[in-house]
This record gives C-alpha cells, structure tokens and sequence, in this order.
C-alpha cells in the first residue's frame, strides 16, 4: 500500500512567521527540521497502519526544505520544483492515499496562521467550479483525478476543519490553535510529533476499513476562478488561450479535466507576474 505524503511548512508545529519558514533567516533551520520530524511520525504511523510504501513531496518554497539525512529511510523524496504536480508529484493512480502534512488555511481564513493559498501576495481567492479552495483543495482535487483520496491533515484548527469542511471525514492533527494570521498557542513537538503518527494510522485505517473520505473528484469539464490581488496581474493573466476576465481582478477558464485546471493555474500565477 503506497501512502503519499504530501508536506508544507506553514502549518508545523510551531510556526507563527513567515521568517520561520524563509532559507534566509536564522530560526528556518530549526524549523525545517521539525517538518522532517512530522514527516517522519506520519510515515511511521501510516506504516502502523499497515501502508508499505511513502513518497514524500516536500510542497514549500522551492521545494528543498524536507533534510534527506534525516528521512525515515523506507521514504522517496520528491525534491526540488518546478515539478510536474508541484505539491503533489508522486501522486499516481497506484497511490492509496495522502497524508497533509503541516498544512495552512486558504487565503483570507480567520484565526489561521499563514493562511493563503499558493502565493500570499498575488492570489485572493481561488474556486473550482465556483467552490472556494485553498491549497489542500486544489491538491486534493489533483488526488481525486487520480481517484486517490485524502486521509489526513495536520495544520491549526482552521486548516484542518476547512479541509475537513471540503473532502470529508479526513481524521486531523491540530498542532496549534491559531489566534491570529501571526499567532498561535503552539503544542510542543514532544506532544504534536506522537499525536500525527497516531493521526496517520487512524487515516489508513479508515480507508482499510472503508469509512475514509471519498476521493474529492471535481466535475468536468473544470473552471477555474483566480482573483489577484492586483488588477495588472489580471490584465497579464488573461492573455493565455481561453482566459476570460471577469471583473478587475479576477479571470477564469474551462478545461477538460482537474490535470489541466492545476497546470493552467499554475502557468496563469506565473504569466501575471512575469
Ligand atoms: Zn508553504
């Protein structure tokens, strides 16, 4: 059974600051160490559960934040960017399931730390056929083209009941209560290291056992919605092929299937702000 665990940084344990999770500044290193530690326990737990195989894709920044001498060393890591499914490359129709590992909310979220989807700068808001997603919805529906459900999310208590919220009953590690976009009562590792490794195993259990979420399959043909947050980014946007600018900031388009809505949006992000 391959589990793949699909990991970002804003949402580990302890994190309130971009700074944290930025290669330029000092406490990043301590903080990339305890993504690695969350990826670990949820390999650990998902090998409880009795999985056999993990792929890791380590889904912050540029990809290069997951320490390869300290993996559990049964796990694949996918490295580095720009990948062919970004946050979720690994992913393919042999993949049981995926783990969110040190997931954030969507952009805009209250009470969420670092909450934003793809970009906190550039991007408002996201919808697939007109649903609001954040990140763990736009990678989940990647999951889902392949059929491949989503079996759990650690992050703050917003990230996992968006999640939740969206996919179904995904089981969830909450490692901090979130008071603020910079703010969180944070568990420590020694705490929040053994309840993901639980976490995970209840996640391949339940899909053992049938009660999982379902695969979160977006309808065809998909249109995508991207609102910036400057309305240049929009005039740039909306020259790729089929693009339709709907108000100042916002532009859509209609694809065939959820592959080509990610590829589409991640080429429009990369269009407005070249
Ligand atoms: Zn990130």
């Amino acid at each position: 059974m391959k589990i793949l665990i699909a990991a970002d940084m804003e949402g580990v344990s302890g994190v309130t600051r971009w700074e944290e999770t930025e290669p330029a500044h000092n406490e990043y290193a301590r903080f990339r160490r305890i993504m690695t530690e969350e990826v670990n326990a949820a390999i650990t737990g998902a090998a409880d559960g009795g999985a056999n195989e993990f792929v890791v894709v380590d889904g912050h920044g540029d990809g290069t934040n997951i320490l390869i001498e300290e993996l559990d060393q049964r796990a694949r890591l996918n490295s580095g960017g720009s990948s062919p499914l970004s946050m979720m490359q690994g992913m393919n129709p042999e993949t049981a399931g995926v783990l969110f590992i040190g997931y954030h909310a969507r952009a805009g979220s209250q009470n969420a730390v670092l909450a934003h989807t793809w970009s906190s700068g550039r991007i408002a808001n996201v919808w697939l056929n007109e649903v609001l997603v954040g990140e763990y919805g736009l990678n989940a529906a990647v999951a889902g083209h392949f059929g491949v459900p989503v079996l759990m999310i650690s992050g703050d208590q917003t990230a996992c009941a968006q999640a939740v919220e969206l996919l179904g009953p995904l089981e969830t590690a909450v490692v901090k209560q979130a008071s603020g976009y910079f703010s969180a009562e944070c568990l420590s590792p020694k705490v929040t290291l053994p309840m993901i490794r639980k976490t995970a195993e209840l996640g391949v259990l339940r899909l053992k056992d049938g009660t999982a979420a379902r695969p979160f399959i977006v309808q065809t043909p998909v249109k995508i919605t991207i609102e910036f947050r400057q309305p240049e980014a929009a005039d740039r946007a909306v020259r790729l092929p089929g693009a339709k600018r709907t108000d100042g900031l916002r532009i859509e388009f209609t694809v065939q299937d959820m592959l080509a809505a990610h590829t589409g949006f991640r080429a429009a992000v990369k269009q407005a702000y070249d």
